[in-house]
């Protein structure tokens, strides 16, 4: 869980990285900046800021910040009745973003959060710079990280749903929770 200043400051700091990497984004739209900490309250090292520009029926667009050296953790997106659950497409904006797939293990740069090796079992590295993509196809296992600057992406993709997210770390709750003071 997060405390209702810790959820602000780290709402404010993402429309700051935002805003810094020549994304625009207005005043009012700090509002449409969710911060996970995936329940593992442990906000500055496992988790992420997303700033969704638009989410409707099919498509979705997102601009993903890291704070510095935090991970996201590794996570899926399933099927979905007859849908083959979300493709989704990064490319890097700001600072260098480590992703992680499945594949053989040449991690180099990365580094696993402390005492969570079970949960983070994809270690093949793939560097983006600011320019670069990434495709995601469904259902493929990934989490990334970024280094000591931080970094901002955006994410396109196909119908989000992220409640229905698998994540390898069973202690993981995909809703932040948010308690008052
Ligand atoms: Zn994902």
């Amino acid at each position: 869980m997060l405390t209702r200043k810790e959820f602000e400051e780290a709402k404010q700091a993402a429309f700051r990285m935002i805003s810094d990497s020549g994304v625009h984004i207005l005043p009012e739209e700090i509002d449409k900046i969710n911060v996970a900490d995936f329940g593992l309250s442990d906000l500055a090292n496992q988790g992420i800021e997303v700033f969704t520009m638009f989410a409707t029926e099919r498509i979705s667009a997102k601009v993903l910040v890291l704070f510095p050296n935090q991970t996201e953790p590794e996570h899926w997106h399933p099927p979905v009745d007859s849908d083959p659950g979300k493709e989704e497409i990064i490319r890097a904006i700001k600072g260098k973003v480590r992703f992680y797939i499945p594949g053989e293990d040449n991690m180099k740069e990365g580094f696993i959060p402390k005492g969570k090796d079970a949960f983070y079992t994809c270690r093949n590295e793939i560097v983006l710079q600011p320019g670069d993509q990434l495709t995601l196809p469904p259902g493929t296992p990934h989490w990334f990280q970024t280094d000591q600057e931080g970094a901002v992406m955006y994410s396109f993709s196909t119908c989000v749903r992220d409640v229905l997210d698998g994540f390898t770390d069973p202690n993981i709750v995909r809703t932040t929770q948010i308690v008052e003071g």
